[in-house]
This record gives structure tokens, C-alpha cells and sequence, in this order.
């Protein structure tokens, strides 16, 4: 992920203000009054008359509000004095009489051109100059608030990202689809010449995790020119036209810097279907939208301003952004496959200190359908759990582990559970492993554990294939039906009960048989009709009924069906292995994990 580095937020500048205000108002009313009361004593009008009578004044100034007279103390010093105006009319003539000097001050006409400065320069100057330093601050601190229209599209160019193709595994198909974009960029005159024209956008799809993103690094890290990144979610912002303002923005960028590339990531974001009904939001995200399809159509081809997109829901986008001149190639980015997830794992060990002995093969074959997030992710806890036993190199059983922290949480070794509930637990794990054993077309156990996860598992049967399938036989289904069977019909055989712990297992049972019913074609009475339709294919697989009400109670009576059968066939074997399942439960309660070779040592043993 590119993201966006918001800068340390610095003390608002109004707090220096206030600061600076308190400190003034302090000094206005308590140091200054002090300085000069200091200087000027004041006394009362009768004191001012008895120091004229006793002659000790020697000169007088009056102003609009007082008389300040200087005058000889007690002790033969000149100090100054002030005191109120009072309405004494004698006061003339007598000043006269004493020879003091004395005078009315003339109030000082300040020249205007000075107080012109004073009252409208310096003021108007000062606030330009706040305005500027807090817009200033504000845009660095709340970002886009304040920049209007101005995208803030990243410039990646050459290697920034420091991602290239080689830190991509697995995707060889996409790959050689973005190498040929990347090569046009080097050199448009080959494809020119013969009259090919450059695709102007590609857009990847694929589930979340699958690379997505870092494929559209990788090509900015190969490419050599620039790469504009943006997010979708960075277009839908505060301001009423701010999205179309930005993809404008972001093209003349672009077309400024061509050859170039330009990446939208999560695009469904703004690309989404536009249709009539919808709230207020809505309008916003739609002008954004055809600002998108215009500016699209509105550069050549020519210039190499080469777009790519990358989104999770593709069938949620808008049409309009798929025809042929706008987004025209799809380049899938699909869960990764056996090969695949072993080239992930090996990627992300690069940088992580292995033991020597370390066999990916077999953690690639237990994680079929994890994505190379997850696959990363399991690279990183093993490299944890090494560090959180000491220990400098990551082994295999980190790794083993690791998986089974991403299946199922981390291991609960102090949760209580009753002996009496323990060999539920361990006649329930037995039951699926020896189903799965006693059934040909089924994959072998690889390890049985009683020890309670934190995802709530109380324990669980890993089963891991040989080596990858494609496709699953009608056999392997049912297979898989009788396995997931297999712990509640164990159960029933041992205890003659039923307990809560079969819930995860019906549930995975009755989407697989569902699933047969309604997608695969696979229950006679139906054959092959589409009765289901997925809506999400990558964010969960959602699916929805296409059928009538009729036909929907239908598919539930074949459901149930089948799900019988398979039932009862994990009854029969078990049935039939009756003292096998007693030998193998006793053994997995003492020693809580066995591997799938110690499962099938016992249960060949004549
Ligand atoms: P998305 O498809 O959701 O955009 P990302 O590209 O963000 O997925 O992938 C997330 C992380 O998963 C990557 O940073 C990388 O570490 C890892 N990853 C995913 N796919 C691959 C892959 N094919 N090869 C190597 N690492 C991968
Ligand atoms: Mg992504
Ligand atoms: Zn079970």
C-alpha cells in the first residue's frame, strides 16, 4: 500500500496567540502601572494647595485630566506629583503671584501619514500575513480541505516502489499481460509500425489479497516511467465535485508526463453501477464517474498514458467502464494454485532465516485456497513463534504450526475440558479421519488433534491432497460428504447421543451439498440446471435462488437426501471398524495430536 504520510500535527498557532495575549494583558495591568506610578505620586487636591502656601512647588502642567507639579520633598528632593482638576479659580492668581512657571499641555497633533501606518498598514499587514501562515498550516495539516481540485496523486517513478516482477510469484498469466504494457511504454514504435494500438486500461480482478495491488507496483518498479497511484476512496471526499476535479487534475498530470502510468486502486469505489435509485451521496460519486469515462475517451492512445485499475467486484461496475477503449483488457488475478502458493512461500522465506531442511512443498499443499496475504501472513507467525521460543532460525514445525494458527487460532492449552467430553471429542476427530481413510477418492489425513484452538475448534482432522485437482468427481464429493459426517455419525455409534460439537461440520456440509444440487448438476432428479446463480464470486461467493418457490423446497428435500446417504455410509464404516475406532480415540486421547503416518500405522496393524 502507498499510503499517505499525514505530516506531525504542530500546537495550532491560536495557542501562541492566546499565550501571547495573556502575557500583554499581565504586563498592562500590573508591571507597567508599576513602572510609572513609581515616578508619580499622586496626592490630593488640598495636599497640592498646602505645597503651593508652603512654597515647595516649583513648576505646574495641566492636561485634560489632572495637574502634575513637580515639587520639593520633605527632605529637600524634586519628586513629581500629580493630582484630579479641581475648579479653583484662585489657582491663576495665585501661580502668578508665586512666579511658578506652569502651562497646559497642547495635545500632540500625531502627524497623519504616521497614523494612517498605525491604524490601517500595519493592522491589514498583520492579518494578510496570519492568513497566509495559518492557510499554509492548514493545508499541510488537513490536506485536502483547503487544496482545492489539486489531486494528490503520488508520483512513482523508476524504482520507488521497489517492487518488480520478481516479487510477484505465481501470477505468470497476469504478468505477461502487464510485461507487454510495460514494454510498449519502452517502446511504442514496434507496436506502431505493424498498427497495433496500446490497450488504454487494464484492470485487475481478483480476490483480496491476491497481489493485486503489488502487481501494479511491480510494473511501476519495471515500467521506468511515471507511475500516478491513487485510491478510490481518496476521490470520494469533502467537498461536492472535488472527485471530478481530481480526475481531471490527475489526467493533465498525466498527460503532462506521458508516457506514463496511471493506477486506481479499489476503483469499484467510484466505478460502481450508476443507477436511478439511491441517496444524495450518490451524485457525487457520479460525476466523478463519467469525469473517469470522459477523460478516458478524451486522450490518445498514442501518447502512452497507460491506465490500470485494480477492484475485488468487478460485476458491480459500472458497464460503461468496460467497453472496448476504456478498460478493455481484464487481467485476472486469481487465488494462487499448488506451484503457485509454493512460489509465494519462497518469496516472503527470502528475507526470513530458515533451517536448512525446510519443505514448503508439503505447507503449500496444506493451505489450498489461501491467498498470498494469507500465505505472507503465515511466514510472519512462524518467523514470530521462532523468535518466541528462542530460537534464531525458523523451522518447519514453526511453519506447520503457523498454518494451523491461521486455520484455527492459536492452541488453548489451559482451557478445561472434562475426560468424558475429551473422548467425545476424540471419537468425533477419529470418526472423520477413519471415514476419510476407509473411502477411496478421498485425501489423507494428515494430522489429528484434540487440543482446543481459540477460534473455538475443540479439535479438528486436517486432511491435505497429494497434489492438486481441478476438478471434483461426484465421487469426491460424496466422499467428502460421508467425511464431514463422519464426526457426528462417530457420536451416535460410540455414545448412542449427539452433542453441539457438529455444528462447523454441518454447516460445510450443507453448502457442499447444496452447492451439487444447485450449481454442480450433480442430484438426478434436477441433472443440469443452474438453480443458483453467485453473485459475489470474490468476496465470499454469495449466491441467490433463480428458481421458483416449488423447486426451492424441492432442492431442500434433495439436499437432505443426499446429505442422508452420506450419512449413512459414515455410519457403516464406522460400524464395520467399530475396535479400530476404539484403539485409534484411545491412543489420539493420550497423545492429544497424532500424525496422519501414526493414524495409518494403527489402523493397518493386523
Ligand atoms: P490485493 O490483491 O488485495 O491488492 P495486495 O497486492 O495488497 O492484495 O497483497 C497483499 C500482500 O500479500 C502483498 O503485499 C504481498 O506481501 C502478499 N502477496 C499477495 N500476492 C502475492 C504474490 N502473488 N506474490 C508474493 N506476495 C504476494
Ligand atoms: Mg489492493
Ligand atoms: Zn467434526
Amino acid at each position: 500500500m502507498m499510503d499517505d504520510k499525514i505530516p506531525q500535527q504542530k500546537k495550532p498557532l491560536i495557542y501562541y496567540y492566546i499565550i501571547a495575549m495573556i502575557v500583554l494583558l499581565l504586563l498592562n495591568i500590573f508591571v507597567f502601572p508599576m513602572l510609572t506610578g513609581m515616578q508619580v505620586q499622586e496626592v490630593g487636591y488640598n495636599e497640592f494647595r498646602k505645597m503651593l502656601e508652603e512654597d515647595r512647588v516649583t513648576a505646574v502642567e495641566k492636561d485634560d485630566t489632572m495637574y502634575v507639579f513637580a515639587a520639593t520633598d520633605d527632605r529637600g528632593v524634586e519628586r513629581y506629583y500629580k493630582t484630579g482638576l479641581w475648579d479653583d479659580p484662585e489657582l491663576t492668581q495665585l501661580l502668578l503671584d508665586k512666579g511658578i512657571s506652569f502651562t497646559e499641555v497642547i495635545p500632540t497633533q500625531a502627524s497623519p501619514l504616521l497614523s494612517f501606518l498605525v491604524s490601517w498598514l500595519i493592522p491589514i499587514m498583520l492579518f494578510i500575513f496570519l492568513g497566509r501562515m495559518l492557510s499554509k498550516r492548514m493545508m499541510n495539516g488537513m490536506g485536502n480541505a483547503m487544496s482545492f481540485g489539486k489531486s494528490n496523486a503520488k508520483i512513482y517513478a523508476d524504482t520507488a516502489t521497489g517492487k518488480t516482477f520478481a516479487d510477484v510469484a505465481g501470477q505468470d498469466e497476469a504478468k505477461e499481460a502487464l510485461t507487454e504494457i510495460v514494454d510498449f511504454l519502452h517502446n511504442p514504435g514496434k507496436y506502431a509500425e505493424i498498427g497495433a494500438n496500446l490497450p488504454k486500461g487494464a484492470l485487475l480482478v481478483g480476490p483480496p489479497g491476491t497481489g493485486k495491488t503489488l502487481l501494479a507496483k511491480a510494473v511501476a518498479g519495471e515500467a521506468h516511467v511515471p507511475f500516478f497511484s491513487i485510491s478510490g476512496s481518496e476521490f470520494v471526499e469533502m467537498f461536492v465535485g472535488m472527485g471530478a476535479a481530481k480526475v481531471r487534475d490527475l489526467f493533465k498530470q498525466a498527460a503532462e508526463k506521458a508516457p506514463c502510468i496511471v493506477f486506481i486502486d479499489e476503483i469499484d469505489t467510484i466505478g460502481k453501477k450508476r443507477d436511478g435509485a439511491g441517496f444524495s451521496g450518490n451524485d457525487e460519486r457520479e460525476q466523478t464517474l463519467n469525469q473517469l469515462l470522459s477523460e478516458m475517451d478524451g486522450f490518445d492512445g498514442t501518447k502512452g498514458v497507460v491506465i490500470l485499475a485494480a477492484t475485488n467486484r468487478p460485476e458491480s461496475l459500472d458497464p460503461a467502464l468496460l467497453r472496448p477503449g476504456r478498460f478493455d483488457r481484464r487481467i485476472p488475478v486469481e487465488l494462487p494454485d499448488l506451484a503457485g502458493r509454493e512460489a509465494i512461500l519462497r518469496v516472503h522465506c527470502k528475507d526470513v532465516r530458515m533451517e536448512q531442511n525446510i519443505d514448503l512443498n508439503v505447507i503449500a499443499r496444506a493451505t489450498a485456497g489461501a491467498s498470498g496475504a494469507e500465505l505472507a501472513n503465515i511466514i510472519n507467525e512462524a518467523a514470530l513463534r521462532a523468535v518466541r521460543m528462542g530460537r534464531s532460525l525458523v523451522s518447519q514445525e514453526d511453519l506447520q504450526e503457523s498454518v494451523e494458527v491461521i486455520i484455527a487460532g492459536y492452541q488453548r492449552k489451559n482451557a478445561v475440558i472434562s475426560e468424558h467430553e475429551k473422548r467425545i471429542i476424540a471419537y468425533h476427530e477419529i470418526g472423520h479421519a477413519l471415514v476419510a481413510a476407509k473411502q477411496t477418492n478421498s485425501a489423507p489425513v494428515q494430522k489429528i488433534t484434540i487440543v482446543p484452538r481459540t477460534s473455538g475448534a475443540l479439535g479438528y482432522t486436517m486432511q491435505v491432497e497429494e497434489g492438486e485437482t481441478v476438478l471434483l468427481s461426484r465421487e469426491e464429493a460424496f466422499n467428502k460428504l460421508a467425511t464431514l459426517t463422519g464426526g457426528r455419525a462417530a457420536e451416535e455409534v460410540v455414545f448412542n447421543s449427539m452433542t453441539s460439537g457438529a455444528s462447523n461440520d454441518i454447516e460445510q456440509l450443507t453448502r457442499m451439498a447444496r452447492a451439487m444440487v444447485t450449481r454442480y448438476g450433480m442430484s438426478d432428479k434436477f441433472g443440469m440446471v443452474a438453480l443458483e446463480q453467485v453473485t459475489n464470486q470474490y468476496l465470499g461467493g454469495d449466491s441467490s435462488l433463480a428458481c421458483s418457490q416449488e423447486t426451492a423446497s424441492q432442492i431442500d428435500e434433495e439436499v437432505m437426501k443426499l446429505i442422508e446417504q452420506a450419512h449413512e455410509k459414515a455410519l457403516g464404516i464406522l460400524r464395520e471398524n467399530r475396535d479400530k475406532m476404539d484403539e485409534l480415540a484411545a491412543y489420539l486421547l493420550e497423545k492429544e495430536t497424532i500424525t496422519g503416518d501414526e493414524f495409518m500405522a494403527i489402523l493397518e496393524k493386523e
